[in-house]
């Protein structure tokens, strides 16, 4: 017997490459290309640095009411977290609590599996159709609870409200927790059904719409009772997750609306440019209304392709993966990335 039979041993997420050289353009990490909301570089610029020494708001106030002040819930029914990656991994570790398995599908966000085997939760995953698209069916089976994104990720595709509504409908003895790292770029949220369910957790992120993944700022909104829940073990774990600057400047976002809906709205229009442009050059991918696109090419390997971009400092994301190892996932980047992304692959694939 060693110590190292009882460490709690994990095969971790790997996370997108963050390069230490500037001149690359980054498209692998799903990031906003535009700055956040002005209103945030101007309290940043007066951060209350003496405040630093005091602990934070454990419960996180500022933000907390800003969003429930947006999205018109009660403040009871918001819980925030440092990352939507912290809300999830706090969501699993009180919501997925018995012996049945829960449910995702095979394809999806990589982290889902890492939580559930740290957590040592069961989990069956359910096989996405041919065309990629979530298969409502094989979340009907008996669980211990559900996650998917909408859309799901790294395929991009977003499934109808109504889809959503029958996995809801059918697991009214679990939680079912919907991923909408991706709702802004066109999508509709799940956040109307909550009237219907109390077993519905939507979760969001400022990482990618909001522009702020450095900041690290997730939140969802359920019933008051899950959020509860959700509390009395985030409480149990680290009562000081979210540090001052973060609740106060996620806060200054929310009140910016005019400025988030120009840049989803941005992101949202060169998307669909770099679909058209995609598709002259032999790509294809299913319908994203995401800020990537999910990409494979109908004579050149996906790998190549992504040796060869790498090369031309630009970075996108590639997973040598059963069933998704031709694929490219790029995010979508400015106006004059994209063209620069699409002059590269002209030159390269000829
Ligand atoms: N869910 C999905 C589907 C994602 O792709 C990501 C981004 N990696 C996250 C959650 C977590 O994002 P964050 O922790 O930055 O909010």
């Amino acid at each position: 017997m060693s110590w190292e039979d009882s460490v709690r041993k994990v095969v971790p997420y790997v996370a997108g490459e963050q390069p230490k050289q500037k001149d690359v353009i980054k498209l692998n990490t799903n990031e906003c290309p535009y700055p956040p909301a002005p209103a945030v570089a101007k309290l940043a610029e007066n951060l209350d640095t003496d405040a630093f020494r005091l602990y934070p708001d454990p419960d996180t106030t500022p933000i907390v009411t800003a969003l429930a002040e947006y999205y018109g819930v009660k403040k009871e029914q918001v819980f925030v977290g440092v990352g939507s990656d912290d809300v999830i991994s706090m969501a699993f570790l009180t919501f997925f609590n018995n012996e049945k398995p829960i449910l995702f599908p095979d394809v999806t966000y990589s982290f889902y599996d890492v939580w559930a085997d740290l957590y040592h939760i069961p989990y069956k995953t359910v096989a996405l159709k041919d065309d990629w698209s979530i298969d409502v069916e094989g979340f009907k089976q008996e669980n211990g609870g559900v996650i998917f994104p909408n859309p799901n990720a790294p395929t991009g595709l977003y499934m109808d409200l109504e889809y959503v509504e029958e996995i809801i409908k059918a697991n009214p003895d679990v939680v079912v927790m919907v991923d909408e790292a991706y709702i802004d770029f066109g999508g509709k949220s799940a956040l109307p059904l909550l009237e219907k369910y109390d077993n519905l957790l939507v979760i969001q992120t400022f990482s990618k719409s909001r522009a702020m993944a450095g900041l690290r700022i997730g939140f969802c909104i359920g019933n008051e009772k899950l959020i509860k829940y959700l509390n009395d073990v985030k409480f149990s774990f680290n009562s000081y997750t979210m540090n001052r600057p973060s609740q106060a400047l996620g806060a200054a976002a929310v009140q910016d609306d005019a400025y988030f809906k120009e840049i989803t709205g941005k992101i949202i229009a060169t998307r669909e440019w770099t679909k058209k442009e995609l598709t002259r050059l032999g790509f294809t991918f299913p319908d994203s209304k995401a800020n990537f696109i999910f990409a494979s090419h109908k004579s050149v390997p996906a790998a190549d392709i992504f040796n060869y971009l790498r090369q031309q400092n630009i970075y996108v994301r590639y997973w040598n993966k059963d069933r998704i190892n031709n694929s490219l996932r790029i995010t979508i980047g400015t106006d004059s990335q994209m063209q620069l992304l699409i002059a590269a692959l002209e030159a390269y694939l000829g």
